[in-house]
């Protein structure tokens, strides 16, 4: 029996994103509906919380010890330490309907983001990868809630959750020029089970999968299609996972509150908690970075 425990007493209006921070023994995420970007301090059990002028929807580390961040209207460039931020590409500044959502480094060092459409429209998303040089290609369009990411082990593969499908689908992955080709369906959620959000990878190459409305992470052979095994959590909206803690055992669970009723809230009291599942058995690898310069 694998057990969730609570990480601090605080809870997430929309948490997401968790990225692990090796150097500096923390772990960040994100509470996109209250503009805050979030670090806490695994040994100092220090919680920071920094508050922005909008959305974040992704964050990652940067080769510079800043945060490479998918905002309202595009990426920016944000100082852990005082929030403030440089934008570096307003990629969807022309498309009010929208904001950015979960995002991750590929091996390269690029970040890729997507967007959603604020009121839930499908089809109005777009997956995007932002470069050294600070520009943004666009690689996937047409997307409804652009959600979880990894890239295999060998760097050939490259793994992609748009909610709604209820599906992983893989793309042939060239490490060099980020270019996405071939794309098929790998893993298909039962819809019992609830939806796919944010995802990331182990040493085995096997995904995490955190299922919004599931209450559960669920590990899948992507290869072979089929489910390994699932951690069930006392919450139902689960958003994201990441391996974190000194040997990349730890597995890190973001969680979220938003729309639950009063009745749910007091069933779910845990609801919008970070949750860590101590030395999982499993072990993650370590974030990329966003190569600035
Ligand atoms: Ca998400």
């Amino acid at each position: 029996m694998i057990n969730s425990k609570v990480v601090l007493e605080y809870k997430s209006v929309l948490g997401e994103c968790p990225v692990w921070d090796s150097a500096g023994q923390r772990i960040f995420w994100v509470d996109v509906f209250k503009n805050e970007i979030h670090q806490f301090y695994i040994n100092k059990q220090i919680h920071r919380i920094i508050t922005i002028d909008q959305k974040p929807g992704s964050i990652a580390l940067t080769n510079t010890g800043k945060l490479i961040a998918a905002l309202q209207n595009g990426f920016g460039l944000i100082n852990p330490d005082n929030g403030d931020i440089k934008m570096v590409n307003d990629t969807e500044a022309a498309i009010s309907g929208n904001r950015f959502n979960d995002g991750k480094c590929d091996p390269k060092g690029r970040f890729w983001a997507g967007s959603m459409s604020l009121t839930g429209k499908r089809g109005m998303g777009n997956l995007y990868s932002l470069g050294q040089n600070g520009k943004a290609s666009l690689e996937i369009s047409g997307v409804s809630v652009s959600n979880g990411m990894a890239w295999s082990l060998d760097h050939k593969i490259f793994y992609y959750i748009d909610t709604p499908t209820g599906q992983v689908v893989a793309y042939d992955y060239d490490n060099i020029s980020g270019s996405i080709s071939n794309k098929r369906e790998v893993i298909t959620i039962p819809k019992q089970e609830g939806v796919p959000d944010g995802m990331t990878i182990d040493t085995e190459g096997m995904l995490w999968i955190a299922l919004w409305g599931g209450g559960r992470v669920s590990r899948w052979n992507p290869i072979e299609g089929k489910v390994i095994c699932s951690i069930p959590l006392p919450v139902t909206k689960v958003t994201s996972c990441v391996f974190g803690g000194d040997d990349l055992c730890d597995l890190y669970i973001t969680t979220a509150k938003v729309g639950l009723t009063e009745h749910e809230l007091k069933e779910q009291p845990l609801a919008g908690a970070l949750f860590v599942i101590k030395n999982s058995g499993f072990k993650g690898v370590k974030a990329y970075e966003f190569q600035e310069n």
